[in-house]
């Protein structure tokens, strides 16, 4: 049987290594953890709204049916895409018949100085429980800044700034230590939600400033220190809780590995997801700059990383019995954030219809148990859970108290998640 690797063990590899699996593949699939992190929930750990076990599943429980799958948990260190090789940190080599690339993505400072060491990027379980134990030390503390400053309007900014807010309000309301934080939110466009229409980026920013947010639009963070944050118009905004949502490049495995990098140091794959010049190599998920429908790069978005998965596995599968690959077609389900309790706006459809509130949190919530259904089973815990937070104030309860919420999903193996881990 072919054997296939796959690099890289978020919602893109998961996804093809369960197809390519369920079809009898000879699959190694490689991480550095041992666990399926869930991206769009991380804000939820950092906020103290979900423990981080309910956002990270053990492969081995996503797997146990698939024998043929064999989770290898290791650090990739280098690739050779013309011979379809990888090597990981304890020296073993893994060469296959194709290569999937799905490593996705990791924070991009831009050079900004001090961003690198002094900031909080939000890419995996690790970061968001560094953050959440960061965030409960400085309010229990009592040196320096208990303000979150959030740089980057995008919707991770957006609904991490929300998140935090919500969190602020809640404790208070109960006049609980730490209730007095403020929390602000940098941004160096003109608007927050840059994709989405004109309508949204005014939903999010009065949203966003009813929530209690300060926004400041139009301005750059020049430099990031332990205690506060230049701007580019000249101001600093004291903090000790400097959160880096301000862009994103691919993994750097990405580089060196054969083809030089695109937009965002993102590997350009063809219309089929393979490589061009590396045949049996496929790139997929964040790790990759897909062509969309015009040509323009598809977003980094869970539904692209999820089905590009599938769809290179179908390719492969196809290659295999010696047919013809087919491009791949994106389901487009939209674009959406949720902004804090209550706020939330999608905008579905090839035309974008525009949602806003419940419904659009009805959206959210649809498109995320589509996504966790390829690897969690429980996903309607998942939707009690949220539609529990979106309607009450749990926020306050859960940092009070430190017993978040649980989701539970039921598995034998909990997962370790070691905080010294990068994503
Ligand atoms: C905070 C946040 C919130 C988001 N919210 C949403 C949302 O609400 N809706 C939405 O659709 N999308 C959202 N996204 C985007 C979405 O999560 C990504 O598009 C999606 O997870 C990409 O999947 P992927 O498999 O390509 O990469 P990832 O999920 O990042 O998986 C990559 C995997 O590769 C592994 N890896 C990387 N390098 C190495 C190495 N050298 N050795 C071994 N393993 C390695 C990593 O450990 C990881 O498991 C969000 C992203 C972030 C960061």
């Amino acid at each position: 049987m072919h054997h296939v690797v796959i690099a890289g063990a978020g919602l893109a590899g998961v996804a093809c290594a369960h197809e390519l699996g369920r079809k009898g593949f000879d699959v190694h699939l490689i991480d550095r953890n041992d666990y399926h992190q869930f991206q769009p929930l991380l804000y939820q750990i950092a906020t103290s709204q979900l423990p981080a076990e309910d956002v990270a599943r053990p492969l081995a429980a996503i797997f146990a049916k698939l024998p043929n799958v064999r989770v290898v948990q290791d650090e990739i260190i280098g690739m050779d895409l013309a011979a379809r090789s990888v090597t990981v940190r304890s020296g073993a080599e893994y060469v296959s018949d194709y290569l999937v690339l799905a490593a996705g993505a990791c924070a991009n400072f831009f050079g900004t100085p001090g961003a690198e060491q002094h900031s909080f990027p939000l890419y995996s379980v690790a970061d968001a429980e560094r953050l959440r134990r960061h965030v409960r030390g400085v309010l229990e503390g009592t040196a320096g800044s208990t303000d979150v400053v959030v740089v980057g309007g995008g919707p991770t900014g957006v609904e991490t700034a929300g998140a935090f807010a919500e969190l602020f309000k809640a404790l208070r309301t109960m006049k609980h230590r730490g209730g007095e934080a403020e929390v602000h939110l940098v941004n160096h466009g003109k608007a927050l939600l840059a994709p989405f229409s004109e309508r949204s980026h005014v939903y999010a920013f009065d949203k966003l400033t009813a929530h209690g947010v300060n926004v400041k639009l139009g301005v750059g963070v020049t430099s990031v220190g332990a205690d506060g944050v230049q701007l580019s118009d000249g101001s600093t905004l004291t903090t000790q809780t400097a959160i880096w949502a301000g862009g994103e490049s691919a993994s750097p495995i990405a580089h060196g590995c054969g083809p030089t990098t695109g937009r965002g140091g993102r590997l350009d794959a063809a219309a089929d997801l393979t490589i061009e010049g590396y045949p049996g190599v496929y790139a997929i998920g964040d790790v990759a700059n897909i062509p969309g429908p015009d040509g323009a790069p598809l977003p980094q978005l869970g539904s692209v990383a999820q089905q590009s998965g599938v769809w290179a596995a179908h390719n492969i599968e196809r290659e295999a019995a010696g047919h013809n690959r087919k491009p791949f077609h994106y389901k487009d389900k939209g674009i959406m954030a949720m902004i804090g309790r209550g706020a939330a706006i999608a905008e579905v459809g090839a035309h974008r219809h525009q949602l806003e509130g419940p419904l659009a949190f009805a959206a959210w919530l649809g498109v995320h148990a589509s996504l966790l259904s390829g690897a969690h089973s429980k996903v309607d815990a998942f939707m009690s859970w949220a539609w529990d937070y979106f309607d009450r104030d749990h926020a306050a309860i859960v940092e009070c108290h430190g017993d978040p919420k649980r989701i539970v999903w039921g598995d034998d193996r909990k997962p370790t998640i070691d905080a010294a881990a990068s994503s």
